[in-house]
């Protein structure tokens, strides 16, 4: 088997893409076959530089890693459409030659005349082929030696695949099964256009044919060209080596209606590409799935499941279980809607399954980044104290923030006001006496002598904790207290439960004020 992912390098890959690069890399893994990188640049006017890059980076941060491709390099390179120009001009003048194909001469102006023509005519899907063809300048008009003679005079040209007259062209494609196509609804297609270079149609046969391609898997939007293709196939005498295809589902919006778009992502708030991608104006910027605190794994997981499904109850699957458990025949057929929240249920699942050390090790770089200074053991306690509470990586700064920062940045006024009364202070700064005498601030001792101290003042907890919670983290929700007193250490507890009376009474008195 040997599959290829062919982006077009026209700006950010679409995570669409990415589930396009997902499925062929699964099924080139699964039957130990090759997964080829092969970059489409032969449309010059939609070249978008940063593109390529993009795309490898994120294919990359996915952990989707091509076998060969233009920096894996391979038998069958180069695996860049450009630097594969000068092999594409011999096919397209060889369909000429045998009468598969023509030069068409029109210009621009001609060809949206004979539109606008049609379309008064009552044909509003006019196109350059079976129906209109023989009213136009082109070879299959022109006698041979006006043909000769407008390109003598090096006039532009396209050449053009002439689509047989009446026929039914079809395709056994391996999701959808049989799909057929009326040679008169199809368009003769431009395969080669006058800068020289080959369309997207010419170029994509021949490579996939080069490139022994065994399985072309793409999106649905490319079912419409399949028809051309195998034209070509058949044409270059290549139909009984053919690929097989296999058209993936689209990815429609969150409502349903669509195919998903960037403008769902800034609509909805939420990421559709990978990575992000800078553009000038912001309005072309956008924040990637990366940058957003997602996790690759969680990101492959939740594009496997759109379009796909194990036939099992299992929703939690590595990049490797995949490759195991995945096949073309449980592809969906219909659309898979897309559902931010699902992936960030993934995401969570990803956190709380990764192990504290290398949570911690993601924790201290975006600490590091706000300027905290964390050592490693705080970043492997505090990376377990709070993965539960994270959907994304970035909420770990957030959720702790209290612990991270030298004092506390917002008391929670209202609860403030509601606990911190009667014998509270009293209580507190007993405690804070007590706890000054203590060496061992480990969570499991803290908590015996805190029980301990209530219990020869025959106090319950309520006159201790709230003061306490909202001393050390601002808040009365949060992380086990104890756990937060260990973390902080001795000292800067100590410290932010004395400062914690004169604060509680001045959020008091301005409230009464
Ligand atoms: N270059 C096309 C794209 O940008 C490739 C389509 C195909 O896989 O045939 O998607």
């Amino acid at each position: 088997m040997r599959v290829r992912f062919a982006p077009s390098p026209t700006g950010a890959l679409h995570i669409g893409g990415v589930r396009t690069a997902l499925y062929n890399y699964l099924l080139a893994k699964k039957h130990g076959g090759t997964f080829i990188l092969r970059i489409e640049d032969t449309d010059q006017k939609r070249y978008v530089p940063g593109a390529e890059d993009y795309i490898k980076n994120a294919l990359n941060w996915c952990g989707i890693n091509p076998d060969e491709g233009p920096d894996q390099g391979g038998d069958f390179g180069p695996y860049r459409q450009s630097e594969r120009k000068d092999m594409y001009a011999q096919y397209a003048y060889q369909l000429v030659e045998n009468g598969n194909a023509y030069y068409a001469f029109d210009t621009p102006e001609e060809i949206e005349a004979m539109r606008q023509a049609a379309q008064a005519a009552g044909d509003h899907g006019a196109k350059y082929g079976v129906g209109t063809r023989m009213n136009m300048k082109n070879s299959l008009t022109f006698s041979a030696e006006e043909t000769k003679a407008w390109l003598d005079a090096a006039k532009p040209y396209t050449i053009r695949l002439k689509i047989p007259e009446d026929e039914v062209v079809s395709v056994e494609d391996e999701i959808r099964g049989k799909v057929q196509f009326e040679s008169k609804e199809l368009d003769d297609k431009v395969i080669f256009k006058s800068d020289g270079m080959p369309t997207y149609h010419l170029a994509n046969v021949v490579d996939d044919h080069g490139m022994q391609i065994t399985h072309v898997i793409r999106g649905e939007e490319w079912l419409s060209s399949t028809g051309h293709h195998v034209y070509l196939y058949r044409f270059l005498g290549w139909e009984d080596v053919m690929p097989k295809f296999a058209h993936l589902p689209l990815i429609l919006s969150p409502v349903g209606k669509g195919k998903l778009s960037k403008r769902h992502g800034k609509k909805f708030g939420f990421p559709v590409f990978p990575l992000s991608w800078i553009a000038e104006n912001e309005e072309d910027s956008f924040e990637g799935f990366k940058e957003a605190g997602y996790l690759p794994e969680a990101l492959v997981n939740f594009l496997a499941f759109l379009g796909w499904n194990p036939g099992t109850e299992q929703e939690i699957f590595s990049l490797e279980q995949l490759v195991e458990a995945f096949s073309l025949e449980r592809i969906n057929k219909g659309g898979a809607r897309f559902d931010i929240d699902k992936a960030k249920w993934y995401n969570q699942q990803y956190i709380l399954g990764m192990p504290d050390t290398k949570l911690a090790e993601e924790f201290k770089l975006m600490a590091q980044g706000r300027g905290y200074d964390v050592d490693d053991k705080f970043a492997v306690s505090y990376a377990a104290m709070f993965k539960e509470r994270a959907q994304f990586l970035p909420d770990l700064l957030v959720q702790g923030k209290f612990l991270l920062d030298d004092k506390i940045e917002e008391y929670d006024q209202k609860s403030v006001r509601k606990k911190w009364k009667g014998d509270a202070e009293a209580v507190m700064l007993d405690y804070v006496g007590v706890l000054t005498e203590v060496d061992n601030f480990n969570a499991n001792h803290l908590e015996e002598l805190t029980k301990t101290f209530l219990e020869k003042k025959e106090l319950g907890f309520g006159a201790l904790f709230p003061g306490l919670r909202l001393g050390l983290s601002g808040s009365l929700k949060g992380p086990a207290v104890f756990d937060i007193m260990q973390l902080l250490g001795k000292e800067k507890t100590i410290k932010r439960l004395q400062l914690a009376p004169s604060i509680f009474a001045k959020i008091k008195e301005e409230h009464n004020a």
